[in-house]
């Protein structure tokens, strides 16, 4: 019979999702909507002294973002409830007794000032760092006088002190510990909690847990969890380590390569198929070339055996070409709707709410082509928005003009665009295209002059199109005030 596949995402609530734990949801996500299972989450918030208020939040709202639904877990529920851990301390305490009945687990009785004194000494003898098991072997009555003390025991493993310890992993094929490296684990804390290694084990035994898919910094907890799994005589799920992410520089991933939380790449207008895609191509891979591949062909084409053994590199630059990659397959409607919310909260506050859909939408097929990010939308099209434009009045003289001749220049659009009824693209540059000629100016020198009057960029989008957007009245105002200031130069 083959087992169903039922994978979870297991997150701490140590902090704001990052990057990794962001691509191990994503993997496992992809690996229960391939083989038709189930995507559990469950918060592994046992770290009590360690707990980030609203990170549980951030990463239910991440998952959300990039689509990835589960089956199980908090808010849906599910027949594993609760999908919490701190909720679920009286089944570890239970498992731990277990444990300590059938002597696969001892009550420790050391003070925390007595582990300190230890793990001195040890560093001072160069020794491995562990516990020396002083309370393993406790007589009866030995045990009994701790009690008497007042005490709150942990409860360890009691880790078998020779041979070895080993599994397959589905990525990185045999994997074998000495248990002469391990040392006596805590599984239960003296506040009451479990360690994550007690709580992962458990859980993952009684939420039938398939597959544990998860980032490579936890496979020297593997033999653990073995040893654990064996002690319970408990079916051990299979184990895959996904690779390491590094930083262009080789580095473990940090926030020095700009690597912000997830719930950032949002607000910086990152797209959520951008970030899918980017993300899956961190340590898995189609073939050898694909870059651009969608979430159905993604979960069509998910399998470990493409997942590399190898570090991921992430890629910043290539995070944003992909960005724009997608931004630009977006219909005109679907972009102006993303990126409406963005200019909402970046256009300065002297720009009238709610802003004119109908403006905006006009406004975007415009922009669409430059943008990288939503939130770069704000820059690239504040001029349509605000009033007055703030530029360096020298930027009105194109290249191979005088001071004079970029006067003459606008005056005479002036009062042309002046004349005008229709102000369409077509006939705005109808009318600007011979003016120049009259001018004796090329079309390039009195369209960049005209830009910077109006846009008071030197790049824009294309120039007829945005001052059709722009409007008569806007356009002709911005003119005059170009006129206006350059005179005042002197
Ligand atoms: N709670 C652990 C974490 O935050 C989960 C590790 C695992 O998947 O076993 O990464």
């Amino acid at each position: 019979m083959v087992t169903p596949v039922r994978v979870r995402f297991a997150p701490s609530p140590t902090g704001f999702p990052h990057v990794g734990n962001i691509r191990t949801a994503l993997f496992n996500w992809l690996y229960a909507r391939h083989y038709k299972g189930k995507f559990i989450v469950r918060i592994e918030d046992t770290d009590v002294t360690r707990k980030v208020e609203g990170a549980i939040e951030a990463l239910l709202d991440s998952l959300k973002w990039l689509g990835m639904d589960w089956d199980e877990g908090p808010e849906v529920g599910g027949k594993y409830a609760p999908y919490f851990q701190s909720q679920r301390l009286d089944i570890y305490r239970e498992m731990a007794e277990r444990l300590i009945v059938q002597e696969s687990a001892y009550y420790c009785y050391c003070s925390s000032q007595r582990l300190e004194e230890m793990r001195a000494e040890q560093i001072k003898r160069k020794q491995p760092p562990g516990y020396d098991r002083r309370c393993r072997d406790l007589t009866p009555e030995e045990r009994s006088a701790k009690e008497k003390e007042d005490i709150t025991p942990v409860v360890r493993f009691k880790t078998p002190l020779s041979s070895q310890t080993g599994f397959r992993d589905l990525i990185r094929g045999e994997v074998v510990f000495d248990n002469s490296t391990l040392d006596d684990f805590v599984l239960l804390k003296s506040d009451g909690y479990p360690t994550y290694h007690l709580a992962s084990v458990v859980d993952d035994h009684l939420m039938a847990i398939s597959h544990v898919l998860r980032a490579e910094e936890w496979l020297s907890s593997a033999p653990r969890h073995r040893l654990l799994y064996q002690a319970f005589g408990f079916e051990p799920p299979q184990f895959a380590h996904l690779p390491m992410i590094l930083g262009a520089d080789r580095a473990k991933l940090s926030k020095r390569h700009g690597a912000v939380s997830i719930t950032e790449y949002k607000e910086l207008g990152y797209l959520p198929e951008t970030m899918v895609n980017f993300l899956a191509l961190l340590g898995w891979s189609l073939d050898d070339r694909t870059e651009l591949i969608s979430r159905q062909e993604l979960v069509a084409n998910f399998s470990l055996e493409r997942v590399s053994q190898t570090a991921a590199i992430f890629n910043q630059e290539k995070l944003n070409w992909m960005n724009g990659v997608y931004i630009r397959s977006l219909s005109v409607e679907d972009f102006a709707e993303r990126a409406l919310p963005f200019l909402d909260k970046g256009l300065p506050a002297e720009v009238r709410r709610p802003l004119a859909k109908k403006y905006v939408g006009e406004i975007m097929p415009l922009i669409q082509e430059r943008a990288k990010t939503l939130a770069e939308v704000i820059g690239l099209s504040q001029f349509f928005f605000i009033e007055d434009l703030d530029y360096d009045t020298s930027l009105l003289i194109s290249k191979g003009m005088d001071r004079e001749a970029a006067l003459k220049a606008l005056a005479k659009s002036l009062a042309s665009l002046n004349k005008r009824e229709a102000f369409d693209a077509e006939s705005l540059e109808g009318v600007l295209r011979p003016l120049a000629a009259e001018l004796g100016l090329k079309t390039g020198q009195l369209f960049g002059t005209l830009r910077v009057a109006v846009t008071g960029e030197t790049a824009a989008p294309p120039l007829f199109q945005t001052m059709a957007v722009l409007g008569k009245e806007r356009c002709l105002k911005r003119i005059e005030a170009a006129q206006n200031k350059l005179a005042k130069r002197g």
